[in-house]
């Protein structure tokens, strides 16, 4: 596909010869394809020598089968590279070859079929920006390292070729300090002492991506429990590697069931099983994501999986979901992997549907749809409703651009598509295109025309124009439900699609079946699914039937669409919402509310009143944290001062009450007692968590570091005059690691702009401060209620992008902008924003979509703040605030 390559030519490289189009940095997608064409069978005999130090040595031997006659490249960007020899011959110019980014080694040197490159090289270890993380407890000042190369951070440990369809076996030998442990991919074989320490050899693995290569070391406490892991097998061992100071907290044997469990219903459900040798899992601490899906050696998020307070039933969900989440990734993911990451919903989409299906299989009473709904959906359409979307599948130019096709559309909005899909072929169908898919690409590659075509032939439907509107368009729906009555019938029920965002998506209808909802007071519900293929889709079963009490355009929450009721059910959910019992419904029904507040059809003050109302009758946990939640940001972020100043009183003893109901579930309580210390400005609120502090319990629940610390925070955040003594008194107390980042995070939560410059200054300065640290410490430092002390880094803040995009791993940049946007509330922000935005004419097309994304809430908040701004707060009620969508003429 280059016709170039078949004349090129390496000659040593004096330092600027980035020009060559296959030596760019990063991973090019040219490069990929070059070595997709002329490489295959690749194996990596891996050895590490690490310590507590900043640098750790290593010596690849690279082995490889070549086609062609060219040269052969490998990506390597760590800190130095050694002795080299090829094929057994000593190459000793092989740093003029390298170009920092390449190593390229001519073909002169090289021969036809099987080649073996060995480099000895150095990569460094640090808290943040080196392949290995390194972690220090304060507990007892042991050092722990892992591994984290996903998307593009292999080539920093070890000179390899960095692209997931050049699959490779890993053979690795990892030389630690005398007392430390070692974890990899593969299963330990043996271990030898020398001077150097302890060396633990492992296995060769199965055929790995690059991305997935991992290991850790350090002096880990590890906890074994035989577990049968694939269905109808004999129990094999599993283990749960988790720091020293942490090991008695962590219910080792109920993660590594749950573990187990998942392998086994997911081997079952896919029809192939677990696919490589061992499984073992390590809670990661100071881990930027939630988890890692290393085949073999999964990390989880330490912070999220040991509790230091009673957990809430979201959580204990929420924990079970990630794991369920990496486990179904050693099928999607590890065993079959994207091609390139333009595909990465592919992996990742499928990761979180099945892990929804896993719960709703393997835990039936936790309407695991409802958790589904919740965790997704208004993440998902909080993304793709904005300007800022993109398509599922992302073109990709370059794997050091890769972090940036993270996010919700390929996190939330990738698995509703499954869902959706799931809906409209069957399950069985569904099933059966997904396990001939994982037969016919096993320790492969694929995309996602071949997961279409797979399933699409299970169910005997073309799905070719399904993946063209779903995968190659972006945006999404909003639907709008029009009902025309008459005689106490319904005469005609239609449901109108538009794009959210109409100059990016385009015109036309997506493809769309959905289960439409006629709800009746006093009768059973009607059912309908339909299919939308046009603009305007008219509900040929609802015509004739008695009009019911509302209508709702996407029960089950199979469509994916935002829904917007008419004003007749937006007027019976008003008065009525909490009386409908199904906890799955009633959930989708508050979230269509809310997005009519989004939409700024619907005053914030009217939502809160509704939330008020409702919140001491709501039984279900989940939701009632949701409901907090949105009543918190109504009140708090979209209605306009003199709402705010009068809801306030009322809020608070509302969260109060609900926080000490003791006939209310621990979860329940706890979200009101969150939301209660997360909105507390009024003096008599402030006083009332000094009080908490001070007797050490809270509304009757006992107080544990980490809601001492929320309160700290809180306190601090609003001016406190004694918060150096407060976070001092509070460190006395809490003297870990997590102590530590919470005394970092509530510092920055100061209203004070010295501590504000300095703390912008260090997350860019110090090398020695963990990503997690800064991540945590953004929305305290961006605390909106001090938007006009920060609003004065916002366009620093956006000038950083590209450093951010570099230096930080994949999450970071999300996280800097919706914390950073999130913090302001006002249009100068916005203008300011807008101003920025249209001076950067040469911004990188991915960084722009990002700050667009998060720019919509921002434009939102505005757009509703001024449109309600009259609102009275003491609105009766009524449908005088809902000014939208009007029903057409002719309805009731
Ligand atoms: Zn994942």
């Amino acid at each position: 596909m280059l016709a170039t390559l078949s004349c090129l030519t390496a000659s040593p490289i004096d330092a600027q010869d980035a020009s060559r189009p296959l030596v760019t940095p990063g991973v090019s997608a040219e490069l990929a394809a070059f070595r997709r064409g002329q490489l295959r069978d690749v194996r990596y005999d891996l050895s590490l020598t690490v310590s507590a130090g900043d640098t750790a040595a290593g010596r690849v031997s690279a082995s490889f089968i070549r086609r062609g006659t060219g040269d052969v490249i490998l990506d390597f960007r760590g800190l130095a590279l050694g002795e080299a020899v090829v094929n057994g011959t000593p190459w000793p110019e092989a740093p003029r070859y390298w170009n920092r980014h390449h190593l390229t080694v001519p073909a002169a040197r090289l021969r036809p079929g099987r080649n073996v490159v060995t480099l000895a090289f150095a990569t460094p270890v640090a808290s943040a920006g080196a392949a290995i993380i390194r972690t220090r407890d304060a507990a007892d000042s042991s050092t722990y390292l892992y591994t984290l190369l996903v998307p593009s951070d292999a080539n920093l440990l070890f000179p390899c070729f960095d692209q997931p369809d050049l699959k490779a076996r890993v053979t690795f030998h990892v030389t630690t300090p005398p007392a430390w442990r070692a974890l990899a991919n593969g299963a330990a074989t043996t271990r030898d002492s020398s001077a150097r320490g302890v060396t633990h050899h492992f296995a060769a693995t199965p055929p790995l991506s690059t991305y997935l290569i991992a290991f850790a070391a350090g002096p880990w406490s590890v906890h074994t429990r035989r577990e049968v892991i694939a269905p109808g097998g004999r129990p094999v061992p599993t283990a749960l590697y988790v720091r020293r100071s942490r090991a008695k907290e962590a219910e080792a044997d109920t993660l590594l069931a749950m573990n187990a469990r998942a392998l086994r219903w997911l081997g079952a459900y896919f029809g192939v099983p677990y696919a490589f040798p061992k499984y073992d899992a390590l809670l990661a601490p100071a881990f930027p994501f939630g988890g890692m899906e290393h085949p073999g050696a999964v990390f989880y998020n330490e912070e999220s999986f040991i509790y230091r307070e009673r957990p809430t039933t979201t959580q204990l969900l929420g924990r079970q979901a990630t794991t369920f989440h990496e486990v179904a990734h050693q099928w999607f993911g590890d065993y079959v992997t994207m091609r390139w990451f333009d595909d990465l919903w592919l992996k990742e989409g499928f990761a979180t549907f099945m892990a929804a299906r896993m719960q709703a299989d393997l835990e039936p009473t936790s309407n695991a749809w409802k958790t589904f709904y919740l965790r997704n959906k208004p993440v998902a359409y909080g993304t793709d409703a904005t300007s800022g979307t993109t398509p599922v599948w992302q073109v990709l130019g370059n794997l050091d651009q890769a972090k940036s096709n993270y996010g919700p559309i390929v996190y939330n909005k990738a698995p509703s598509l499954l869902r959706q899909l799931e809906y409209l072929v069957g399950p069985a169908a569904f099933q059966r295109g997904v396990q001939q898919f994982l037969r016919e690409h096993a320790y492969g590659n694929a995309t996602w025309q071949a997961l279409l075509g797979a399933i699409g032939r299970a169910s005997g439907r073309d799905l070719s124009a399904w993946g063209r509107q779903w995968m190659l368009r972006p945006g999404m729906p909003i639907i709008t439900q029009q009902l025309e009555t008459a005689n106490g019938r319904i005469t005609r029920l239609r449901l109108v699609q538009r794009p959210a965002q109409p100059a990016l998506s385009g015109a036309g209808a997506w493809p769309l079946k959905v289960q439409v909802r006629l709800h009746y007071a006093d009768r059973p519900a009607v059912s309908l699914p339909v299919e939308l293929r046009g603009d305007t889709t008219v509900v040929v079963g609802a015509t004739g039937r008695p009009v019911p009490a509302f209508v709702f355009a996407n029960e089950g929450d199979y469509g994916y669409a935002i829904v917007l009721p008419d004003g007749a059910s937006v007027s019976w959910l008003e008065q009525h919402v909490s009386e409908v019992r199904d906890d799955f419904l009633r959930a989708m029904l508050w979230g269509a509310l809310w997005d009519l507040v989004r939409e700024g059809e619907l005053a914030p003050v009217r939502f809160a009143r509704m939330a008020l109302r409702a919140l001491p009758g709501e039984r279900d946990e989940q939701l009632a944290g949701a409901l907090v939640g949105r009543l918190g940001t109504s009140v708090n972020r979209y209605a306009s001062p003199t709402v705010r100043d009068t809801l306030l009183p009322e809020v608070e003893r509302l969260l109060l009450a609900g926080a000490g109901d003791t006939t209310r579930s621990y979860g329940t309580r706890k979200s009101h007692l969150d939301a209660f210390v997360g909105l507390a400005q009024r003096e008599g609120a402030l006083r009332q968590l000094r009080t908490w502090l001070t007797g050490d319990s809270a509304a009757g629940l006992p107080l544990r570091a980490p809601s001492r610390w929320a309160m700290v925070t809180r306190l601090v955040a609003r001016g406190a005059a004694d918060r150096d003594s407060l976070i001092a008194a509070e460190r006395r107390r809490d003297d870990t690691t997590e102590g530590q980042r919470l005394a970092f995070v509530a510092a920055a939560a100061a209203p004070d702009s010295t501590v504000k410059h300095q703390l912008f200054d260090r997350w860019f300065r110090d090398a020695a401060l963990n990503e997690e640290w800064v991540t945590s410490s953004l929305r305290a430092f961006h605390e909106p209620e001090q938007q006009a002390l920060t609003r004065r880094y916002l366009t620093t803040a956006l000038d950083t992008l590209p450093w951010i995009q570099q230096n930080r791993r994949i999450f970071f940049l999300g996280s800097w902008l919706s914390a950073t946007l999130g913090g302001q509330s006002e249009r100068t922000a916005l203008d300011l924003v807008d101003r920025w935005l249209s001076a950067r004419g040469a911004l990188a097309p991915d960084l722009r979509q990002k700050v667009l994304q998060a720019r919509d809430d921002l434009e939102r908040t505005v757009r509703v703040r001024e449109r309600f701004a009259a609102e009275p707060a003491r609105s009766t009620s009524g449908s005088e605030g809902h000014t939208g969508p009007a029903d057409p003429p002719g309805g009731r």
